[in-house]
């Protein structure tokens, strides 16, 4: 059976030259980089040159990229880091209510320990408007955290503006993008950050490892404590052959993205208008101009989204839902109820989100297959059935 991978915004398959990169570290060059003698130098070496690399893609200087295990322990340091480290200037934190759980959870945690965080909302594309954050600033705020492009809807927020407000005020600035690292052009500079997150199997990279972005001068306390790796700010031996996958996987993204950006937005755009054009009632979720290229996430009404996607799976077509019957909670998606679908509109939604292995007839198969999935779902919904009548 074909098999279509529509999830790369969970995971990509790391590239083949990635893996290639990455095997001399694990059975030649396995010494600890931290070692003097010539197997740690060359280790060593590695790591310098991928984070050159990861450096000269975001506009940064060497020194303010440190390795981290990936996008979650990059946002928990950030954040955690800059709470503590400024705790006697102000104990105020502002993110917005579509952020990843890595930002989300962390914020509770801290809210448990005193801090205080203002969740700004988003309009109905995902959007967050700069001037609520403003409004949000108080003479205690010391941080603000809003992600790059949401991993759900795909949609871009005004990292560039909201960072201007920061800077202005003297308030440190995270971003999380984890989703547009390797896919959309970055410049730290340009977009008025402190502190980016990227994960590097988000990129055709490894699991397991990441970057944090710290901007010279930023004050913040370290997230591990042990040895002196990363200039004191992130303990443990090197994941040498994850970094050199890495390096790799930017080295790449920077000869492929523009070509990869066009090719995916056409894909994208056809999927977005099939389903819209095949499926009665079909809605896109987030924003339909800035969005991320291989972003499509629809809201199909009177079928339940994990159904749509146990169909889908047996028809060799993996994507994911916002709809949560099969986790812990029951409620829906937190980014959906954000941009205000209703319970409803939220369990029939699915996302698709393309990549670097996506076809057009991969993209002409799922138009095939999802019309007689829904129609099929929707012949057994007692609620569309009473639609239709
Ligand atoms: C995947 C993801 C993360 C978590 O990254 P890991 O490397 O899996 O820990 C954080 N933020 C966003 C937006 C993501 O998509």
């Amino acid at each position: 059976m074909k098999k279509i991978y529509l999830d790369n915004a969970a995971t990509t398959p790391t590239d083949a030259r990635v893996i290639e990169a990455m095997l001399p570290f694990f059975s030649q060059v396995y010494g600890n980089p931290s070692s003097l003698h010539a197997f740690g130098q060359e280790a060593k070496h590695a790591i310098e040159e991928a984070r050159y690399i990861a450096a000269q893609f975001i506009g940064a200087s060497q020194e303010e990229v440190v390795f981290t295990s990936g996008g979650t322990e990059s946002n928990n340091s950030a954040i955690k880091g800059v709470a503590y480290a400024r705790h006697d200037k102000g104990n105020h934190i502002i993110t917005s209510r579509i952020e990843h759980h890595a930002v989300l959870e962390t914020c509770h945690f801290l809210q448990k320990q005193g801090f205080h965080v203002t969740y700004v909302p988003v309009d109905e594309f995902g959007l967050v408007d700069p001037a609520d954050v403003k409004k949000a600033i108080t003479g205690k705020t010391i941080l603000i955290s809003i992600m790059h492009a949401n991993n759900e809807i795909g949609t871009i927020e005004p990292i560039a503006e909201i960072g201007s407000i920061a800077r202005e005020k003297g308030i440190y600035f995270h971003t999380d993008a984890v989703q547009t690292f390797g896919h959309l052009p970055i410049d730290v500079g340009e977009l008025n950050v402190d502190l980016l997150s990227a994960s590097g199997h988000k990129l055709y990279g490894p699991k397991g490892v990441g970057v944090l972005y710290i901007r010279k001068g930023t004050r913040m306390l370290p997230f591990m404590h042990g040895g002196d790796q990363e200039q004191g700010r992130r303990a443990s031996t090197h994941n040498v052959p994850g970094i050199a996958g890495f390096g790799k996987a930017v080295e790449l993204a920077k000869q492929e993205m523009a070509r990869e950006i066009d090719q995916l937005t056409l894909l994208r755009d056809k999927l977005i208008k099939g389903i819209l054009d095949k499926i009665e009632y079909a809605r896109l979720n987030g924003h339909p101009k800035d969005r991320l290229p291989n972003n499509v996430n629809v809201s199909i009404p009177y079928v339940e989204g994990e159904s749509l996607l146990l169909n889908l799976d047996m028809e060799g077509i993996a994507c994911s839902t916002g709809s949560a019957c099969t986790s812990s909670s029951l409620e829906p998606s937190h980014v959906l109820a954000a941009i205000g679908l209703s319970h409803e509109l939220a369990h029939g939604s699915l996302r698709f989100s393309l990549g670097r292995l996506t076809s057009e007839e991969d993209i002409d198969y799922v138009l095939k297959v999802l019309p007689g999935i829904v129609r099929k779902l929707r012949a057994m919904s007692p609620l569309y059935r009473k639609k239709a009548k």
